[in-house]
C-alpha cells in the first residue's frame, strides 16, 4: 500500500445490530495518492467510472454515478466520455456495452460475475422455447448477452411489473432466469407466468426466520427487501424495491428503523450516508462475493493498462440490444 497520507473510510456494523453514529466496524484506508492518480488517469483517458449500489464503500464514493441495474443502464446509454469504466458485475457491463457501442467499456475484475446470470445459457433458453412455442421471453438483465439476444424484452427488478403489464394478456410469459422476481411479478399482476427455476444465492441467504427475529427485536421497523428474495422473506416485508428504491424509500421516509433485505453493500452505503437512522441488516451473510472482487487499486490497474475491455460480437450484440432497448421505451 501507498504511503502517502491516507483517508480513512469509517465502515459501520452491518451484523444485524443497528448502525450508530460513532460506531465503527472496521476502517479502509484509502491511499491519497491513489486517488489522485485515478482522477489524473480518468481525465488523461476521458473516462467515466459507474459503480452499483452493491459496491464496496470506497468503490461506491470514487464513482461518479451509482445507482441500480436500471438507472446505469440509463445512465450508461447517455455518456459522451471515451471510456465506461464499469464497477459491479460482468452483465451490467455487457450492458453497458449494449446501449453505446462506441464507448469503449472497461471490467476492473473480469471475474466478477454473477451466478444467477449463468443459471441458464442460450441453448436451454432455445429449448424452453420450443417447449413454450408462442411464450413471449422476458428476461432479467441479471443474464448473458447471448440469453438476452433470444429473449423479446428485458427487465430490471425496478422494472419488472411494468414490463410484463404492457406485455400482451393473451400470451404466455417465460420468465428467466430468476424464479423470485418472477413469482413476485406473477403475484402483483395475478398473471401466470412460467418461471425459470435460477436464484441470487446472496439474497436466498436471507430466511423468513431472520426477518422475524429482527421484527420482534425492532417491532418499530419497516421491513424492505429486495424481489430477489424467496416468497417467505418478500411475504414478511412492508415494501418489496430495487436497489435504487430501497435506498430513495431510507433516504425519503420520516421514519428511523429500517430491516433491509438485500446485500451488504447497500446497508453499508446508506449507514454511512444516513447516520441517523438505525438500519439492521436482515442476514450476516447476505453479501455478494463477486460485486465484492472490483477495488479501487483495480479500477486504477483498469485504467492504467486499459484492461479488461467488454466485446460482445455484432451477431449476439444486435439482438440483445433490441430486448434492452424495448426495455428502456417502456414508462418512457
Ligand atoms: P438492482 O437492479 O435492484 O440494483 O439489482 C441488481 C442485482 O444484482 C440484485 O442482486
Ligand atoms: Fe448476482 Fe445476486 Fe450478486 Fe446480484 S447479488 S450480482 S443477483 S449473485
Amino acid at each position: 500500500m501507498d504511503c502517502g497520507r491516507k483517508i480513512q473510510l469509517l465502515l459501520r456494523s452491518p451484523l444485524r445490530r443497528a448502525c450508530r453514529p460513532g460506531e465503527q466496524r472496521g476502517a479502509i484506508m484509502i491511499s491519497e495518492s491513489l486517488v489522485r492518480k485515478i482522477s489524473q488517469l480518468k481525465k488523461q483517458r476521458n473516462a467515466v467510472i459507474l459503480a452499483h449500489n452493491y459496491q464496496l464503500l470506497d468503490v461506491q464514493r470514487i464513482a461518479d454515478f451509482t445507482g441500480d441495474s436500471l438507472a446505469l443502464a440509463r445512465r450508461a446509454a447517455d455518456i459522451e466520455a471515451d471510456v465506461i469504466v464499469f464497477c459491479g458485475v460482468h452483465f451490467m457491463a455487457e450492458t453497458a456495452k449494449l446501449v453505446n457501442p462506441s464507448r469503449c467499456v472497461l471490467e476492473p475484475d473480469p471475474a466478477a460475475g454473477c451466478p444467477m446470470a449463468n443459471m441458464i445459457n442460450a441453448r436451454q433458453l432455445r429449448e424452453a422455447r420450443e417447449e413454450h412455442p408462442g411464450a413471449l421471453v422476458v428476461c432479467y438483465v441479471n443474464s448473458t448477452a447471448e440469453v438476452k439476444a433470444l429473449s423479446d424484452i428485458c427487465c430490471t427488478s425496478g422494472n419488472a411489473v411494468e414490463v410484463v403489464r404492457g406485455l400482451p394478456a393473451d400470451r404466455p410469459v417465460l420468465f428467466v432466469p430468476d424464479q423470485s422476481l418472477g413469482d413476485w411479478v406473477a403475484r402483483q399482476l395475478d398473471r401466470e407466468i412460467i418461471l425459470w427455476p435460477g436464484y441470487c444465492p446472496t439474497h436466498h441467504r436471507i430466511t423468513e426466520g431472520d426477518i422475524r427475529e429482527l421484527k420482534q427485536a425492532h417491532p418499530g421497523a419497516i421491513v424492505l427487501v429486495h424481489p430477489e428474495c424467496t416468497r417467505p422473506v418478500v411475504d414478511a416485508a412492508d415494501r418489496v424495491a430495487s436497489t435504487a428504491g430501497i435506498i430513495d424509500f431510507v433516504t425519503n421516509s420520516d421514519a428511523t428503523e429500517f430491516i433491509i433485505g438485500t446485500e451488504l453493500g447497500l446497508v453499508e452505503r446508506l449507514a454511512a450516508d444516513l447516520p441517523a437512522k438505525k438500519l439492521y441488516h436482515a442476514a450476516p451473510f447476505a453479501d455478494c462475493p463477486n460485486m465484492k472482487l472490483v477495488t479501487i487499486e483495480k479500477i486504477l490497474w483498469s485504467l492504467e493498462d486499459m484492461v479488461h475491455e467488454v466485446t460482445i460480437p455484432p451477431d449476439i450484440a444486435d439482438p440483445a440490444r433490441k430486448a434492452i432497448e424495448r426495455m428502456l421505451a417502456v414508462g418512457k
